[in-house]
């Protein structure tokens, strides 16, 4: 029979990786709990319209990364391609912004999008994010983004790179956009048949385009950094002062429009040391629109996402001291219902026990202690049992010998 395999794009994370993933999960928790930062956990699937009216439709993400599906109900369902948009719709649905203070959020899960697989790039793949809702002044900005600096620095990840920039608001990105349209329009036939179509419906997304001709024209359109109006201008002018101010070195990137609509003003980008698509190793910026479009309030929102599988393949190799367990080996079958009593009694006391039943002859459970890795392997024996002591093996060493049993758990709790 035909294997079946797991979809492409997918990925099983088992031992010892495992213990990577739990070590980065409970560094994310610590670091960010020092913030205010409250966890949320959203569903993996929502309502289809919730990412097409917030990341937008003419997003790559939009367009051709969602996995959407009709559900019995005849409902459009998607499987969330990114979490910001659940974060918002679950605050406005429970009423969040009136109930919580601080309005600070963090999450981590798996998301989903229909991209091309390789390596650090996948259809299923983790972000741990934060959003702060509420909150306008540009340095919360800067804090915000020297937090996510910061936090790559405490993971060992070196040699990366901040890029900032300001994609306006609704007051001058408009005046742009048409600028920018009728720019594009004098390249019209250069352009892939991609970027065609956003002249017309989203010429901002020109500049996401990965086709090389289209990026060499993008160089040539005008810039929304010339356009800003004053009140975007003076807060990027603030962004980057709270960031002097904290000493984070930057660069403006006037070319970094992020893939999904919904920034306003401040956007960045933290990009690895090494070159590549996969370098994107976190972005997030200010959404200050996002929450009256889902049909909530005035209320203005900035936040990052970072991909986990890629910090994860940056960081530098983090050996997880692991901790080994008391392996329990009988000398005959009879011994068993022992073993059963002491495995409970030492896992009661906290302890990992790794125990087999129905293995037959010594031999074969102290090879069986090697490969499971053991620390140490107690032995019960027909004479051990009735002087009511135990054998203890250290596996490290080999050494063998026989203490009381009234002795064991003083004694096992001094080697660790
Ligand atoms: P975005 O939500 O597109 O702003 O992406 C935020 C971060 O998520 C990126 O900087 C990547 O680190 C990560 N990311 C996005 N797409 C993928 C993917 N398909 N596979 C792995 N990581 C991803």
């Amino acid at each position: 029979m035909e294997k079946i395999i797991a979809p492409k794009g997918t990925k099983d994370i088992f031992h010892p990786d495992i213990l990577q993933w739990r070590n980065l999960e409970e560094r994310i928790l610590g670091f960010f709990s020092s913030y205010g930062y409250r966890e949320i956990r959203t569903p993996l699937f929502e309502h289809s319209e919730l990412f097409s009216r917030s990341i937008g439709d003419e997003t790559e993400v939009v367009q051709k990364e969602m996995y959407t599906f009709v559900d019995k109900g005849g409902r459009s369902l998607t499987l969330r391609p990114e979490n910001t948009a659940s974060v918002v719709r679950a605050a406005i649905e429970n009423q969040l912004f009136n109930r919580l203070s601080p309005l600070r959020f963090l999450y981590i899960g798996p998301m989903f999008r229909y991209d091309k697989p390789q390596k650090g790039r996948y259809r299923q793949f983790h972000q741990f994010g934060v959003e702060i809702f509420g909150e306008d002044h540009p340095f919360l900005d800067a804090e915000l983004i020297e937090s996510a600096h910061r936090f790559l620095t405490t993971l060992g990840i070196r040699n990366t790179e901040l890029l900032i920039n300001s994609v306006g608001c609704p007051v001058c990105r408009p005046l742009y956009l048409d600028r920018l349209r009728q720019a594009a329009e004098g390249h019209r036939p250069d352009f892939c048949a991609d970027c065609q179509r956003k002249i017309d419906k989203n010429p901002l997304r020109i500049f996401d385009c990965k086709v090389p001709g289209c990026r060499e024209l993008a160089r040539e359109l005008p810039l929304l950094g010339e356009e800003l109006c004053d009140e975007c201008r003076e807060h990027h002018e603030g962004v980057k002062s709270g960031l002097d101010s904290l000493g984070v070195s930057y660069r403006e990137d006037p070319m970094l429009v992020r893939g999904l609509d919904y920034y306003q003003r401040t956007a960045f980008e933290i990009v690895g040391g090494h070159e590549g698509a996969q370098n994107a190793l976190l972005g997030g910026g200010r959404y200050n629109g996002l929450i009256r479009e889902l049909g909530g309030g005035d209320v203005s929102g900035i936040g990052f996402a970072a991909g986990m599988e890629r910090l994860l393949l940056h960081m530098p190799g983090n050996e997880q001291r692991e901790e080994k367990g008391i392996y329990i080996a009988y000398q005959s079958l009879e011994q068993m219902p022992e073993t059963l009593k002491m495995a409970r009694e030492l896992r009661e006391e906290g302890f990992t026990v790794l125990s087999e039943y129905g293995v037959k002859g010594l031999k074969k459970l102290m090879k069986r202690a090697d490969r499971a890795a053991a620390a140490i392997t107690l032995i019960l024996g027909e004479e051990e049992i009735a002087a009511g002591r135990v054998t203890v093996k250290s596996m490290s060493d080999q050494k063998q010998s026989q203490i009381e049993r009234k002795e064991l758990l003083p004694w096992l709790r001094k080697q660790n």
